[in-house]
């Protein structure tokens, strides 16, 4: 059963008020691949009487005040991307479709969501309940952060917001403890995971360097940058304040992951995994068709891509599932009245991560001075691609399920790298989980482009496709790969970019199709080189383009419209 979205659907509930009321910047959908949803089926699991406002009229009072004022805290997402990368491509031309919106067309999400979700609220409701902040938007503004679309260093997201916490991360465990010490009248100050604005500076917390001062030198940016993403581990990170203007912003240390079984009670929850039905005139929500039938094996991702920023939100330590939690799951999918029989993803940011962890991690944090796979494979790690097998192999024997694909990229140096069972996981893939074509993602071949991504080297790519050739060859199969490549990452150049198709076309045999642009997301160290156009490993200065045509010029070349 969905949760209330009107006074009638709290009615039928034989509710009278709401505890939480969380809104959010995508459509309602009640799917375990949906933050806000997740969060949702916590708080009622734990008894909060929770209701939804989705992608609320942001001009009139018709939709922020539908369900009235919650008891506890309104909680305010921009939904599951930035509402800035949502709305805008790389060149910061307006997108036309959201996949995330009913009907397809992008005309419900504001830029800037959680400010303007949390100034709506405050115009309607003076004196109300504190207005907490979460989701990827939040979470990666929290500190003062490059802001690609204003192409400024944007303070906090909670002074903009005027909101009163931010709970960054995955944080389901934040939000019931803030819920619990809400309902109880306790302090909420001492809450992991969170963030608030505090007139003076907590004892015993990290310093970052000041808004003011992070603004105009970029060499303290870049020591405040490096100072919060080594703060971001569950067992390591302290806490951290900044001083903006005349008051803090304070980051407490991050929550402690989630257990492997409490992941697994997460899955369990009561999801409808449907679209509201208040939806069905307004047109599909087009997402709905790849999650609906696809499963997420774990959370967290070691791979630090330096564009990305899954490592920063979800963590740096992977957590699984069990294989009975996965395989319960696929069960429920099967007997749904519109399930085919095809389980479309099973995976997460990086589908071979999947009970692959190092031990080190576990009781020590993730390193601070060296990386889980760049720029080699770490000898602690020891991956071993066993578990991922059984799993596969026990996916496909549920009844009514025809064939499980594995769409999540595979992350090819860390197969690599387990001699035992790399022939055998790959064999697996190309005989069972692949229509036709399997996703990679070098994202370039240019050694020093590669180096400021950290990315494996092109070495480890052609090594993967020579075992993806020959396991293809022996099974009879003709099944190919599909690259994915980046244009435009800060120390690219055009030559770089031509010699990236003449890599694909002499060694690859193909014309690259899928390339985009590069996008600088808030807190990545991809956009901390692009604002200070400097290598923040090495301190030496990068070339960095800039200019909208030039940066649409890189991916031209790739897709030969030029040379
Ligand atoms: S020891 Fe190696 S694998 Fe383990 S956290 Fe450190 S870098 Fe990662």
């Amino acid at each position: 059963m969905f949760l209330p979205t009107t006074p009638a659907e709290l009615k039928k509930l034989n509710w009278d008020k709401l505890d939480v009321i969380l809104v959010t910047g995508d459509a309602y959908i009640d799917s375990p691949f949906i933050g806000v949803s997740v969060i949702s089926r916590v708080l009622t699991n734990a008894g909060f009487r929770v209701g939804i406002i989705a992608q609320p009229d942001w001009q009139s009072d018709t939709d922020i005040c539908r369900l009235g004022e919650p008891e506890l805290f309104w909680g305010i997402s921009g939904g599951c991307m930035d509402s800035m990368v949502a709305n805008y491509t790389a060149t910061k031309k307006k997108r036309h479709e959201d996949d995330l919106t009913a009907g397809g067309r992008n005309n419900r999400r504001p830029d800037r969501a959680c400010v303007v979700y949390a100034n709506l609220i405050r115009q309607y409701f003076k004196e109300t309940k504190p207005l907490i902040l979460g989701g990827v938007e939040a979470s990666l503004r929290r500190i003062a952060h490059y802001d690609f679309w204003s192409d400024s260093i944007r303070r906090s997201i909670l002074f903009d917001a005027r909101a009163d916490v931010l709970v960054y991360g995955m944080a389901e465990k934040a939000i019931l403890e803030l819920a619990r010490k809400l309902r109880d009248g306790q302090d909420i100050k001492d809450i992991g995971g969170i963030c608030y604005i505090s007139p003076t500076p907590p004892h015993d917390y990290i310093e970052l360097p000041a808004y003011e001062k992070v603004v105009t030198d970029k060499k303290s940016f870049s020591r405040m940058f490096n100072t919060f993403y080594q703060n971001n581990d569950p067992l390591t990170g302290q806490g951290l304040f900044q001083q903006h203007g005349p008051r803090y912003l304070v980051q407490n240390q991050p929550q402690p992951q989630l257990t492997n079984e409490e992941l697994d009670n997460i899955y369990a929850l009561d999801f409808v995994r449907g679209v509201h039905p208040s939806y069905l005139a307004q047109g599909k929500v087009k997402a709905m068709e790849t999650i609906k039938f696809s499963i997420t094996t774990h959370r967290g991702c070691y791979g630090e891509c330096n564009f990305c920023s899954i490592g920063l939100h979800e963590g740096r330590t992977v957590i699984s599932r069990s294989e009975k939690s996965i395989i319960d799951e696929v069960q429920k999918l099967a007997v749904l009245p519109d399930f085919k029989g095809y389980i479309l993803d099973v995976g997460g940011s990086t589908a071979n991560m999947y009970g692959i962890e190092c031990l080190k991690k576990h009781t020590n944090g993730a390193c601070k001075d060296q990386r889980c796979l760049y720029p080699r494979v770490c000898s602690s790690l020891k991956p071993d691609h066993s578990r991922q097998i059984n799993l596969l192999k026990n996916l496909r024997k549920i009844n009514g399920v025809k064939k499980v694909f594995v769409a999540s990229g595979i992350r090819y140096d860390l197969l690599e790298a387990d001699k035992k069972h790399c022939t055998s996981y790959m064999q697996e893939l190309v005989k069972h989980h692949i229509s036709g074509q399997l996703k990679v993602a070098p994202e370039h071949a240019a050694p020093g482009v590669l180096k400021l991504m950290g990315k494996p080297q092109a070495r480890s790519l052609l090594n993967f496709r020579q075992i993806f050739e020959k396991t293809n060859h022996s099974s009879g199969q003709k099944q190919f790969l599909t690259y994915y490549f980046i244009a435009a990452h800060p120390g690219c150049t055009e030559e770089n970019m031509r010699e990236l198709k003449s890599f694909a076309s002499r060694e690859l045999k193909t014309n690259p199709r899928q390339v985009q642009i590069f996008t600088p997301l808030p807190s990545t160290y991809s956009a901390l080189m692009y604002f200070t156009e400097t290598d923040p490993f090495s301190g030496k200065k990068i070339f960095v383009e800039k200019k909208m045509d030039r940066k649409q010029r890189q991916k031209d070349i790739v897709m030969e419209k030029i040379n």
